[in-house]
């Protein structure tokens, strides 16, 4: 059932996701289209998640936007960025010299050879926010020694947590290593079966990502409402693999899902694997923190002997 819309209020809006956007020039949602979508919002009961580009939105766009609750996802360079909004990097190096403490959510976009040369620079940001998303976004480029260097990346990030909260008592949340400790399931981006992206050309699509490679492959329209082909090849439960995974912290893109194995329901062996390596480094801070103390006594990592999910179904077979 569909919970979420995505607005995307231009097409050079920032991507918070794996994929790169591809276009350079602004290209707003014309306002009807946009009151048109807030109005559909509303008749359906969805949240909504604006996405901004760099630019400062006429002032009648900002009037429809706040008719109705929602989540605004900003380039982190926005002048107006505001407490509550979703603020988003598109490398580390662009976090340099940024206040960290103005209560947003922080998105980290980098690539593989950013993070492991600068993956240092996050330990001050772990310090000082409430809540860090580190999204990478070449995965489908990691190899067996990348995979090793990402686990000591994830250990050596492991030890900035466990300071954060017995040391400090400051409950960051991290995606990549505390998610995981929280979730009790599946809690992916849900794209295309709880989550739609309006694009600025009044089309739906599966996520933002399928918008720019190719605007065509929409997903029906504002005018007559989505129309998603095969969903049910995007649930969970029609993903083979997927469904028996408790990397519940994975964002199972079905993006890269198609771009890596051409299957929206299949996964690549770089996604599980750098999935499960986050999985297996949030079990080992879980233990850790608990050294200290009871923490979420109802919550439990069970160890397992496999790194990529695919190899438990091919032996089953
Ligand atoms: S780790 Fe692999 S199998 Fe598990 S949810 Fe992610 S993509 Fe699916």
């Amino acid at each position: 059932m569909l919970k979420y819309l995505i607005i995307q209020l231009d097409d050079t809006s920032t991507s918070f996701c794996h994929y790169n956007t591809s276009h350079d020039n602004p290209n707003l949602m014309p306002l009807d289209i946009l009151k048109k979508a807030i109005r559909w919002s509303m008749v359906e009961n969805l949240n909504v998640q604006f996405i901004y580009p760099e630019y400062t939105l006429p002032e009648e766009y900002n009037e429809a936007i706040e008719k109705i609750n929602h989540t605004k996802i900003k380039p982190a360079t926005y002048e107006h960025l505001s407490e509550g909004d979703i603020a988003v990097f598109n490398s580390i190096a662009e976090t340099q010299g940024f206040d960290f403490t103005n209560g947003a959510n922080y998105v980290i976009r980098t690539c593989k050879d950013e993070l492991f040369k600068s993956f240092n620079d996050l330990r001050a940001i772990l310090e000082t926010s409430g809540r860090l998303s580190l999204v990478i976004s070449d995965i489908q480029k990691f190899d067996k020694n990348d995979f090793s260097i990402y686990k000591s990346i994830l250990e050596r990030l492991a030890e900035v947590i466990r300071t954060e909260y017995v040391d400090k008592r400051h409950p960051i949340q991290f995606n990549l290593l505390t998610d995981r400790m929280m979730l009790i399931s599946m809690n992916n981006c849900g794209a295309g079966d709880e989550c739609i992206t309006l694009a600025p050309n009044g089309r739906f699509y599966i996520c933002p990502a399928f918008y720019y490679d190719n605007p065509e492959d929409n997903a029906g329209d504002i005018e007559n409402g989505p129309d998603v082909k095969n969903q049910q090849l995007l649930k969970l439960d029609h993903a083979p693999i997927c469904r028996h995974c408790d990397a519940f912290q994975c964002h199972r893109c079905v993006w890269l899902n198609r771009l890596t194995t051409l299957e929206v329901n299949t996964p690549s062996h770089e996604q599980c694997v750098v999935a499960h390596l986050e999985r297996n480094a949030s079990r080992q801070l879980l233990a850790d923190i608990r050294e200290a103390g009871e923490f979420i006594p109802d919550k439990d990592i069970p160890e397992i002997d496999y790194i990529d999910p695919f190899d438990l179904v091919k032996n089953k077979l």
